[in-house]
């Protein structure tokens, strides 16, 4: 065999896994389609709207916050193309990166399509055609995922598109309809809302971000609309149609009626559908699942197919990056005879919306749905000094604890930061801590992060200070 392990796939999950490989001593290779590595993730996912969520935010303050901050400026406009060509060097940065870790590592890199011609054995087919063979002792399926499309409403990828055009567009819309309240729609909308975009979102649920604890969605959808987001819940999108720079979208409303919107752009954002595509998996026996086309793998993440692998966003869980990190991570360590673990309960959740809107743990639905009795505390960001000071003072942090032992359940909070604070919540419910032991820790003054503990004082015994 040329190689103890073959991953094929950059992105999080594949490049992860390789380079975790490389450092057990594995003679790792790893196969990427395109011509950059590290996949959705880097190329047309986190880092890339992160980049502009974070250009967008700083002209919604300079144009918003800024005044009552004191200070004053003339002038204010946005240099989209410039905006667009500053994310683009953050990508280019980024994956650069993994390029150098792939080096430093001694992981040999393929540039082509990775197909299966029997389990050990990969065909490399390059861009100009050429083929390549490389064999190997294991396999690692990384393909990752994806944007799903609605059937009947064909994306031109013009006017009508998916968040990879979303990122690269040549100027803000005037009037965006994004059909899907979830996390990737919410956060490009929020984008293009900041930067003056009229923007509607039409989505199916009767709440947006559905699968988080409710109040989260409750919250941010008001929020949202205070910042010009205009909603349509319960809403079922029946069409589009583009005519010139023009796109009319239909929907029922909850009652059946029959309404259109028309803007110039047409983002749909209706989720991911794991990525197979032209791995010959039949060559090997293995099929995919029918909804949601994912590949079916064992507690260790191996298929069928013994010394096959899958992870990432192309088998069953959360299709986040830190979900497909961490199963890289795995995997690697399953190769080489170790015994990892993975908490998938654990694994955090979030919306880089702003306020910021994260997660860990049960929501109160399923504990309710599971017959857990818990008790409830929850601290509003209004009441915190700290909050106060930036002018963030939207949103709540919200902890789950068990009424009988006290242990945290689940934590949920929308506001500032929130996304980087919930790491406390993951530290501490990995250590299966108490609201009382966070109650009990010093929190640095002042920091967002005292809101974590009077919603924890607040769950243990109702005696959160500042409320
Ligand atoms: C707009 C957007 C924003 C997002 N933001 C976040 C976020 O903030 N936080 C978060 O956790 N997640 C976020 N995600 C989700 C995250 O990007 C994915 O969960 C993550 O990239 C999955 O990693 P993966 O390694 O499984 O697959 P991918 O990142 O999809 O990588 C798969 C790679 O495999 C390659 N490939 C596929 N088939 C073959 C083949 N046959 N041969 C060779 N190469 C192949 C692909 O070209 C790709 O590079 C976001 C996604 C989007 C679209």
């Amino acid at each position: 065999m040329q190689y103890d392990v073959i991953v094929i796939g950059s992105g999080p999950g594949g490049y992860v896994a390789a380079i975790r490989c490389a450092q057990l001593g594995l003679k790792t290779a790893c196969i990427e389609k395109y011509s950059t590595f590290g996949g959705t993730c880097l190329n047309v996912g986190c880092i890339p709207s992160k980049a502009l969520l974070d250009s967008s935010e700083h002209f919604y303050n300079a144009s918003h916050t800024f005044k009552t901050h004191g200070i004053s400026l003339d002038n204010l406009k946005v240099d989209f193309e410039q905006m667009i060509k500053r994310k683009s060097e953050v990508v280019a940065q980024t994956t650069g990166g993994i390029s150098f870790l792939f080096k430093k590592n001694k992981i040999t890199s393929y540039q082509g399509m990775g197909s299966f011609i029997d389990k050990n054995t990969i065909k490399i087919t390059k861009t100009d055609g050429t083929e390549e063979t490389i064999s190997g002792k294991n396999v690692i399926i990384a393909t990752g995922s994806k944007p799903s499309n609605l059937p009947f409403l064909p994306i031109d990828k013009k006017r009508i598109i998916t968040s990879t055009e979303a990122l690269t567009l040549k100027e803000v819309p005037k009037h965006l309809i994004l059909i899907g309240g979830g996390v990737i729609g919410l956060e490009l909308g929020s984008v293009y809302a900041r930067l003056g975009a009229k923007v509607s979102v039409i989505e199916y649920m009767d709440s947006i971000i559905p699968t988080m604890d409710k109040s989260l969605g409750k919250e941010l959808q008001k929020v949202l609309a205070k910042q010009g987001m205009e909603f349509y819940l319960g809403h079922k999108v029946t069409g589009a149609s583009v005519k010139g720079t023009n796109v009319t979208v239909t929907f029922d409303t909850p009652k059946g009626e029959k309404k259109e919107l028309k803007g110039d752009y047409c983002l749909v954002a209706v989720g991911r559908v794991a990525y197979t595509d032209k791995l010959d998996l039949e060559n090997i026996g293995l099929t995919v699942e029918e909804r949601g086309r994912k590949i079916t793998v064992d507690e260790h993440l191996e298929t069928s197919v013994k010394g096959v692998y899958a992870i990432g966003d192309v088998v069953r869980g959360a299709m986040l990056a830190h979900k497909a990190e961490d199963e890289g991570t795995f995997v690697a360590e399953i190769i080489a005879g170790q015994k990892p673990h993975i908490n998938y309960n654990l694994i955090p959740g979030v919306v880089y919306t702003w306020p910021e809107v994260a997660s860990v743990g049960y929501t109160e639905e399923q504990l309710k749905e599971k017959g857990v009795k818990f008790k409830l505390g929850v601290f509003p960001f209004k009441a915190s000094g700290r909050a106060r000071a930036s002018m963030d003072t939207d949103g709540f942090v919200k902890v789950l604890a068990d009424e009988a032992t006290d242990e945290i359940l689940g934590v949920h909070m929308i506001g500032p930061r929130a996304a980087d604070m919930i790491a406390e919540a993951v530290v501490a419910m990995e250590y299966r801590a108490s609201a009382e032991d966070i109650s009990r820790m010093s929190h640095a003054h002042p920091t967002y992060t005292e809101a974590i503990r009077e919603a924890c004082l607040d769950a243990t015994a109702k005696r959160a200070i500042h409320i």
